[in-house]
This record gives structure tokens, C-alpha cells and sequence, in this order.
């Protein structure tokens, strides 16, 4: 094993071992004037009295939070090398957590993609290999942009959240009241992607109603697609109907699925912050109360088979589904009060997809014969009640 490689290319920049720091020599031939420790471990501090010296004390294991001190690193590096001298990054092995801050200081300074990053060290190191917490982290980085600030970041904070979930269900608990995040406060960075799960990639264009009282509880941005279990088990999905459905992004309408899984959203505070692990989900609105739903922390089993964690559901039973062109969502439900439900709407998120006019008619268009055909398939009452909320609702448009 070396003790301490460059990177490819005109920065002076390098990485190595615990061991790299007690080869003066090497040091000293390769004229590194500052160093960078990733490692959580006592250290003698005065091998570094020498030289200028950072420590950023995490373990090398996938839950630990090396993102969040990927800019204060990428500053020390940077000032290190605009002072003219060589800055060694190292951690125990130079391998994973050393290697996952050259990476984020590549994509930073290159503007490279993750894989990018690493295959110009991996030319240098080529045992180097972000663990794979690491690597996600990275690759999170990246769909941020490294040029923009981390805390800020909606999709930084989705990542807290989702890691504190993780850690209270792994406690049996439930989460912090302060630290369960409501997604419909959130307003997604247009400039940030995330194709897996980024709420503006999901399909618009229908709400979620109060049975009862008519009261919008959800729009589809923030339901939660999910795969019935017989489905993830077919060998080939082409002549399965279900998956056609559910490529269409419609997998709410899955007649095997009696839910609608949901983010967390506002209205649900009061409940959610009780600090129980399940329990009942009313409608929000004083004068109904109606039971809508249920959460459970730990997971749902959905009637299709799928595990959902955490499960936030409505009954499909106890909710419309009422379309809505989303060009036109201001007006919907403006009967039942005025600036109340303004600021409601607004709470709840109803996105307007970019481009609006002739191309949102068009995609609404669409959605709605699809959702006649997925009705007329589930069958029974439930759909010409769908049929007639969803003309109502277009009366108001
Ligand atoms: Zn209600
Ligand atoms: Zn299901």
C-alpha cells in the first residue's frame, strides 16, 4: 500500500493512512503544508504542530453524517491550496472517509458527477471506496449542487428527517414532535432533482377529499407511490395490468390498495406530535372530525402486501379523489370560505407545474381519462361517485 497518493491533475492535493502523517520525509518531498484528518480517534496532535491542521472526527460507518462537514473540509482544502502548499487528506486506510472528502472537493472544484470524482482518484488510489453511506452522501451532494448552501437545502433537511426516523424507529420510538417534517411547509428547489422521491416529480393534478365534508386533505403531490408486493414479484411486468397502472404514476388507483399513503403534512400536527407510535387520523375540519385514516411510525402493511414505512394513510373509502386541472387549482373548493381556504390551499401545497397553459390543459386532460378507465375497472359505486365529485369540481374551474 502507498503512504500517500496525488490526485491526478494540477492540485496538490493528496490522500493517505493514519500512518501517512509520521512520514515526515514523504511530508516534506511532497511539500504538504496542510492537513485534513477524517477519523474519529485519539491522536497524537504533535505530529501536527508543523502544520496547519483540521480534524473532522467520524467514524467510518454508513449512518454517520460526513456530508454535513463536506463544506467546512472543502473550505480547508481549498485555503491550503490557494496558499500555494500540498494538503494531505487522511483517515485510517485512505480509503473510505478520506476518499469521500476528495470526492466531494473533485465534484466541488470540477463540477464532476460522483462517479467522476472517484474514478479520477481511483487513477491515484484505486482501492480508494466511499462506504456506502458515504456514497449515497455524495451522490445527495451532488443532486444539492456543492455550490449551494447545505443547511438550506429541502433536500438536505429531507435527508435529516428521513435519518431521524430511521434512528427513532430503530429506538421503537416515536419521532421528536420538532423534528417530524410536514411536506407541504417545504417548497421544493426548482434547481434541485431528485428523481426517486422528489415531490414535484410526482404526478399533480388530483386531491384528496373529506368524504364527509368535503374538506381537501391531500393533493397527489404528496401521496406516496408505492409497489403492490404481487407486483414486485412478477418475473415480467409487461403482462401484469397492475404495473401498467402503476407506471402511469396512478398507483394510488390500485384497486388491491385500500389506502392512500401520504407525507406528513400540516394538518396532521397536532396528532403527529403526540409522541405515540400509531393511532387515528381525523379530518382536520372542527365541524366533521371524521375518521380518515391512521399512521404508524414503525409501518403499515398496505391491503396490497407492501410494507410502507412510515405508514401515513387514508382509507380510500373514506376520501374522493377529485380531479383538478392544476392551472386552475386556485378555484377549486373557493365555496366553502374564501381566504381561510386560500391559506389553506396554500398550506397544502397545490403546485402549479412549470409551463402552465395549453400543456397543463393537455397533461390534465390525460390524467383524467386515465383515472375514468382505472374507475371503471375498480368497479362499483365508489367510481360513479369519483365521476360525480370530479364533475363538480370542474364546474368550478
Ligand atoms: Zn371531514
Ligand atoms: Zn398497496
Amino acid at each position: 500500500m502507498p503512504i500517500l497518493d496525488k490526485v491526478p491533475g494540477e492540485l496538490q492535493l493528496f490522500i493517505g493512512g493514519l500512518f501517512t502523517v509520521r512520514r515526515t520525509e514523504s511530508l516534506q518531498e511532497n511539500h504538504i503544508t496542510h492537513m485534513l484528518t477524517v477519523l474519529n480517534l485519539p491522536v497524537d496532535q504533535d505530529q501536527f504542530k508543523d502544520y496547519v491542521h483540521k480534524t473532522i472526527a467520524v467514524d467510518d460507518v454508513d449512518d454517520e453524517n460526513l456530508l454535513e462537514h463536506f463544506p467546512d473540509c472543502i473550505q480547508f482544502i481549498q485555503s491550503g491550496l490557494d496558499a500555494g502548499g500540498g494538503v494531505l487528506v487522511h483517515c485510517a486506510m485512505g480509503k473510505s472517509r478520506s476518499a469521500t472528502v476528495i470526492c466531494a472537493y473533485l465534484m466541488y472544484h470540477y463540477n464532476l458527477t460522483p462517479d467522476a470524482a472517484l474514478a479520477k482518484l481511483r487513477e491515484a488510489r484505486p482501492f480508494a471506496e466511499p462506504n456506502d453511506g458515504f456514497w449515497k452522501q455524495l451522490q445527495l451532494y451532488h443532486s444539492i449542487g456543492p455550490h449551494k448552501p447545505l443547511g438550506t437545502s429541502p433536500l438536505y433537511q429531507k435527508w435529516l428527517f428521513e435519518r431521524e426516523m430511521e434512528l427513532s424507529r430503530a429506538c421503537g420510538l416515536a419521532p421528536e414532535a420538532d423534528k417530524i417534517r410536514f411536506e407541504d411547509e417545504h417548497e421544493a428547489d426548482d434547481d434541485e432533482r431528485d428523481d426517486d422521491d422528489d415531490a414535484m416529480s410526482r404526478t399533480p393534478g388530483f386531491e384528496l377529499r373529506c368524504r364527509k365534508c368535503r374538506r381537501t386533505l391531500a393533493t397527489s403531490t404528496y401521496i406516496l407511490p408505492h409497489t403492490p408486493k404481487e407486483q414486485q414479484q412478477s418475473q415480467d411486468p409487461s403482462t401484469n395490468p397492475i404495473s401498467t397502472l402503476n407506471s402511469n404514476n396512478t398507483s394510488t388507483s390500485n384497486p388491491a390498495c385500500a389506502h392512500h399513503y401520504l407525507d406528513p403534512l400540516s394538518w396532521m400536527r397536532p396528532t403527529l406530535q403526540q409522541g405515540h407510535l400509531s393511532g387515528r387520523l381525523e379530518c382536520p375540519n372542527p365541524k366533521c372530525g371524521a375518521n380518515v385514516g391512521k399512521y404508524a411510525w414503525q409501518g403499515q402493511r398496505c391491503s396490497c402486501g407492501a410494507w410502507i414505512v412510515p405508514g401515513i394513510s387514508l382509507v380510500k373509502g373514506r376520501v374522493d379523489e377529485v380531479r383538478v386541472a392544476p392551472a386552475a387549482s386556485g378555484k377549486v373548493g373557493g365555496g366553502d370560505g374564501g381566504e381561510e381556504a386560500a391559506r389553506r390551499r396554500a398550506a397544502m401545497g397545490i403546485r402549479l407545474p412549470p409551463g402552465g397553459g395549453v400543456s397543463t390543459s393537455t397533461s390534465a386532460t390525460t390524467t383524467t381519462k386515465a383515472t375514468a378507465t382505472t374507475g371503471g375497472g375498480g368497479g362499483g359505486g365508489g367510481g360513479g361517485g369519483g365521476g360525480r365529485k370530479t364533475g363538480a369540481g370542474a364546474e368550478n374551474l
